[in-house]
């Protein structure tokens, strides 16, 4: 699949993106595609974390039910838990409220040869605020600004950074909420303020499309990711991955030492 289309390149009007898409062969085909894929993920971080002077950065961000945890979840679990760090971001603290918001997430970044992974983000502080009127139109305009040089330090220091828009339909973030409701081994992630975001749909798309257009760039792109079949959105996050590792060609360090020299005794 070519992946260029669920790029963000100009201004984002989220309604122009399927969110139910199958592509093009069965689920059966996309489970095999996903799990064929795991020892390749596996050898190219293997590389990352030996050579260790890139890292990777991978934004989660989506409505609530829309798919972050379980991307987690199937996407990177044949990796090395060494070399992988999820930070899930919560609502701040009251210290992480004293400092600037990028704060907290710079302290989250990759080290060199990690791969990092934000369950939400430093979006969150130009989407909920916004959203819910804690900032004004000037302060997410500035905020994004500050977001766009944040990741310019990072790509800077060698971090590959991929932003992803897990994008479900409102239909479908509906049956994801009753089955938490109904499944008492679901009912956990059950979080009744989730209804009142929900009531807010509209107003975070308009957040989500100013925030992706302000911070999509070539260097630090956003993909919107159809999300609503879990089997595709692991599908495609899969291929991505693989892509960007392949793109960014870690490699085996050389010996300082000549091997051929050194006995074992
Ligand atoms: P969950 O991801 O379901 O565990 O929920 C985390 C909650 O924390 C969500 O309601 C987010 O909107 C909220 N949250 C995360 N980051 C921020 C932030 N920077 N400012 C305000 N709320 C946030
Ligand atoms: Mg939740």
């Amino acid at each position: 699949m070519n992946l260029k289309k669920y790029r963000v390149e100009d201004k984002l009007k989220l309604s122009a993106f399927k969110t139910n898409e199958t592509g093009k062969g069965s689920e059966a085909e996309a489970l095999e595609r996903s799990a064929a894929r795991q020892p390749k993920l596996a050898a190219w971080q293997e590389r990352l974390y030996a050579e260790g002077k890139q890292s990777l950065l991978i934004v989660l961000q989506a409505r609530d039910a829309g798919g972050k945890d379980g991307t987690v979840k199937h996407v990177l679990h044949g990796l090395n838990p060494q070399g992988v760090v999820v930070t899930s971001f919560k609502v701040p603290t009251a210290q992480e409220l004293s400092h600037d918001f990028l704060w907290r997430v710079h302290a989250a970044a990759p080290a060199a040869g990690m791969i990092a992974v934000f369950n939400r983000s430093h979006y969150e502080d130009v989407l909920v605020t916004r959203v819910h009127g804690l900032i004004d139109q000037p302060e997410a305009e500035a905020r994004y600004e500050q977001i766009r040089a944040f990741e310019a330090l990072l790509m800077g220091r060698h971090t590959r950074i991929l932003k992803l828009y897990l994008h479900v339909s409102k239909d479908e973030q509906k049956e994801r909420l009753q089955a938490r409701l109904d499944d008492p081994q679901k009912r956990w992630k059950f979080n009744p303020g989730d209804l009142k975001e929900r009531e807010l749909w509209d107003d975070y798309t308009r957040a989500y499309q100013d925030a992706i257009s302000a911070t999509s760039s070539k260097d630090a792109p956003w993909y919107v990711i159809p999300a609503d079949h879990k089997w595709l959105r692991d599908d495609l996050i899969g291929q991505l991955l693989l892509e960007t590792l392949d793109d960014m060609n870690p490699k085996f360090p050389e010996p300082s030492f000549d091997p051929a020299a050194v006995q074992i005794r």
